[in-house]
């Protein structure tokens, strides 16, 4: 009898591929378990199995595996249940949900590695343009894998490149295979057993007279292990002592100490112990009874409770009885911002109970919280995370919450695969037999949309904690302000009359501006040019902080000039304005104020959020400017006024979202205002003040919102009444990809008629040297979800089949954002 596997690699494969075992391996080996396979001429991947059987393939000789990496297996069949149904929704490969889903630590590969020959200088003129490219590459970077190679060139197959660079001997390859996740080990220190009798560690000490510093490690040792033999830090040995790490050393080396290692978990909690669970107001009472009645008869539940109504209480309620029943509970969170305040308030009640994972947090910790996961450990219960903590390896879910469930980041954009996390949570729920629970003050126009079809549960919450009002929005007409001259830079009189009043009562401000940088365009005056980015089509936003000019697609960066490159200038005109602008000019009205901003650029690094949100707690920021970074369900207990810049250019945004999004982005932002005691004010500075959407915002009232706006889609045939696949195309030859997504239209209009938009440039048509063009597949309720999907697979493979069609890069986007 022949035994196989079929295993799932980290590449964009169509098929998995079957590996030949031994009856031993056949044996031993489980599903989830990672196995090192040989790929290809000399490629060795880390692979998971994914069935065992029998069938030798019919299509080639299987190849024996290498070896087996994992004792027991790292993922749960759950999880490749999970994998399966993402890879065919969502139109990717398995391949590429094994790279999403597993923390790099864990994929182990043999990459071809290239280094310099350093042993050898060559005369560059024999090398070719393309070899010339890599090896130049070289000077910068140590060494480079294929796929830098690829990116550098361009192109997939850069083997014959690199085989002439061997032979030139301008480089030689590098195999490595390596384990990239160690355990963090922390140094601890005992007494050798050989002091363990009180007699013998007298006599040490004795001895250890004329040496008064060991003397003291010893005693400090003594105390700080309450002669229990506790284990204790050489760190903390170190500090009660005052004694040097060489002291510590040298006991260790005369045998007085022994030194071992413990394994620890980075990611710690520290805290006190577990806080009492608020009690509910009647509101949150009824909330949470109505949420576990739907739960009774739907297995997705959408809260709908206006900002600040004590969503997170009512969830923590929930959590609760989900974890005294021995299951585990994913919370959702759209960006890692809300968690500082979130897991310290969830730390509080559930201590060490709670599990992050970060995406700023290494390799390490990440799979740290994974093993938690995987053997359902006291130490990760409730897991707190982002979109990819869906793909954690649950074993006993019972409960997943979607806070904040209408944020687009839920969304991955790019690479495959394309998935939405609020969606693929409800799957993943169904195949653990749980329940998801989606919360939101401005639900997506999906949820709600189910909710009212009776797909999903609908509960609501109406008033804020504390019978706190809401916000009194203001709409300020800036036509009118300019016109009469009541504007000083983008501050109308009315908000500067209300900042100076806040600031009177020692209340705090946000200031919202959907746009980082200073100014997005920089125009010259005299000829008309304004900076471009040379990758893409799109102007250059300037940073004044840094006097840079960058591109918000590609990271290009230039030194800004004084004068005009084209014609030389002087007069540097800027249009637009961005956060940086905004925070400047605040600071020239309110010099005596201290101001802040939050934006992607001021929160770079593992603790950047952390740092701004907890100087606002703290109270020692007055006026916080920031992007939509802001509007994400913080809690601040002092802000009282927000200031909403512009809220034109969220509006005109061309998407077919983007009235919807504007209600969310102006709820949510609003939402920050007065959360406790005093009513807040809001004021939304606009050119149109009559737009409805605005109307809708001032008057809280998301029911006409979302008339409005689902009557849009359905007349204008968008989701969620019709479900759509983007196709993008990309190519650096604008000719290629012209007449390459001619084409490919074509063959879908040929099965889907009208339902087939496009193709279309988009807004901004190239993006890193790439143009771009979209299809837009529309599917009516009626049409088949699976079957439209097939169809497009086989005019996909059709088309790759066209040589001049195979270097251009084809993206499908279902349910795009
Ligand atoms: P939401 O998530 O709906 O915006 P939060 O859960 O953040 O609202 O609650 C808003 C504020 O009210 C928080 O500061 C929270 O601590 C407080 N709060 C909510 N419910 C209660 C309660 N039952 N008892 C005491 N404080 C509460
Ligand atoms: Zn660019």
């Amino acid at each position: 009898m022949n035994f196989f596997i079929d295993v799932i690699i980290p590449v964009p494969l169509k098929k998995l591929f079957t590996y030949s075992i031994t009856a031993s391996e056949f044996d031993f080996l489980k599903v989830g378990m990672r196995v090192a396979v040989p790929f290809g001429k000399s490629k060795i991947y880390t692979g998971i199995v994914y069935r065992i059987h029998n069938e030798a393939p019919l299509a080639y000789e299987a190849k024996d595996i290498q070896q087996i990496l994992d004792e027991t297996p790292i993922i749960h069949e759950k999880q490749l249940k999970l994998w399966q149904w993402v890879a065919k929704y969502y139109m990717c490969t398995m391949g590429d949900m094994m790279r999403a889903a597993l923390p790099s630590a864990f994929i182990l590969e043999s990459e071809t590695v290239v280094i310099k020959n350093k042993i050898k200088t060559i005369d560059e003129s024999i090398l070719k343009d393309d070899e010339f490219l890599v090896y130049e590459a070289l000077n910068h970077q140590s060494s480079l894998k294929i796929h830098d190679i690829s990116n550098i060139l361009d192109k997939k197959n850069v083997l014959p490149v690199i085989k002439r660079l061997i032979e030139k001997e301008a480089v030689v390859v590098e195999e490595e295979v390596y384990e990239k996740y160690k355990p963090k080990l922390v140094r601890y220190v005992k007494l050798h057993t050989n002091f363990s009798s009180e007699v013998t560690l007298q006599k040490l000490l004795e001895d250890l007279g004329r040496a008064p510093k060991q003397r003291q490690v010893v005693m400090t040792l003594f105390m700080l292990s309450a002669g229990d033999k506790k284990p204790v830090k050489v760190s903390d040995l170190s500090v009660e002592s005052g004694a040097s790490s060489s002291i510590i050393k040298s006991l260790i080396d005369k045998g007085i100490l022994e030194e071992y290692h413990i394994q620890t978990d980075r990611v710690q909690y520290s805290g006190e112990d577990n806080e009492a669970t608020k009690a509910l107001n009647s509101y949150q009472e009824t909330a949470l009874s109505e949420i576990k009645m739907t739960f009774e008869t739907h297995h997705v539940t959408l809260l709908h409770g206006v900002t600040s109504s004590g969503k997170t209480e009512v969830y923590v309620k929930l959590i609760k009885t989900i974890i005294d029943q021995g299951k585990q509970v994913l919370y959702l969170l759209p960006e890692i911002a809300l968690t500082t305040q979130l897991v310290k308030r969830l730390e509080n009640y559930f201590g060490d109970q709670v599990a992050v994972f970060h995406s700023k947090y290494s390799s390490h910790e990440r799979v740290e919280v994974w093993n938690h996961v995987l053997h359902n450990s006291e130490k990760a219960k409730i897991v707190l995370g982002a979109r990819s903590s869906i793909f954690l390896p649950f074993n006993n879910l019972g409960l997943i919450i979607v806070d904040e469930e209408h944020e687009q980041s839920f969304k991955q954009f790019d690479p495959a695969p394309r998935y939405h996390a609020r969606d693929t949570s409800v799957v993943l729920a169904s195949i653990h037999g749980a329940k998801t629970l989606l919360g939101s003050a401005t639900p997506s126009l999906e949820s709600y949309f189910n909710a009212k079809q009776n797909k999903y549960g609908l509960v609501e919450i109406t008033k804020r904690y504390n019978n706190i009002m809401m916000p009194d929005i203001e709409l300020v007409d800036i036509k009118e302000r300019f016109k009469k001259k009541l504007m000083r830079g983008h501050f109308s009189d009315r908000l500067i009359e209300e900042i100076t009043e806040t600031l009177n009562e020692k209340h705090q401000i946000i200031l919202f501006q959907n746009r980082r940088g200073f100014s997005p365009i920089v125009e010259c005056k005299t000829c008309g040019h304004s900076p471009q980015c040379p990758n893409c089509d799109v102007s250059l936003t300037y940073h004044q902080y840094r006097k840079q000019l960058r591109c918000h697609y590609c990271g290009y960066v230039e030194i800004m000039k004084r004068d005009c490159m084209a014609c030389g200038g002087q007069d540097l005109d800027n249009k637009g304005f961005g956060t940086e602008q905004i925070e400047e000019e605040v600071k020239i009205l309110f010099p005596d104020h201290k101001v802040a901003r939050m934006d992607l650029d001021t929160t770079r690094g593992k603790y950047g959020y952390e740092k701004i949100i907890t100087a606002l707690e703290q109270q020692e920021i007055d006026i916080l400017v920031g992007t939509q970074m802001l509007t994400k369900g913080l809690d601040f207990r002092n802000v009282k006024l927000v200031g909403i810049m512009n809220a034109d250019n969220m509006l005109n945004f061309p998407d077919f979202r983007a009235h919807e999004r504007s209600f969310q982005l102006m709820s949510q932002v609003s939402g920050r205002a007065g959360r406790t005691e005093e009513r807040g004010k809001v004021l939304i500075q606009t050119y149109n003040p009559h737009h409805n959407i605005l109307q809708q915002v001032s008057n809280n009232n998301y029911i006409d919102m979302f008339k409005e706006q689902i009557n849009d889609r359905y007349n204008y045939k968008y989701p969620p009444i019709y479900k759509q696949i983007k196709i993008t195309l990309k190519h650096k030859d604008y000719n290629r990809v012209e007449t390459a997504s001619i084409w490919y239209a074509k063959s879908l209009r040929r099965v889907f008629k009208d339902y087939v938009l496009g193709p279309e440039s988009p807004p901004i048509a190239r993006i890193r040297n790439q143009f771009h063009k979209n299809i837009l597949v529309k599917i009516p309720k009626q049409q088949s979800l699976g079957k439209t999907k097939e169809a497009i697979i086989r005019i996909n493979n059709s088309f790759l089949s066209v040589k001049d069609f195979r270097s251009v890069r084809v993206i499908l986007n279902v349910d795009n954002f």
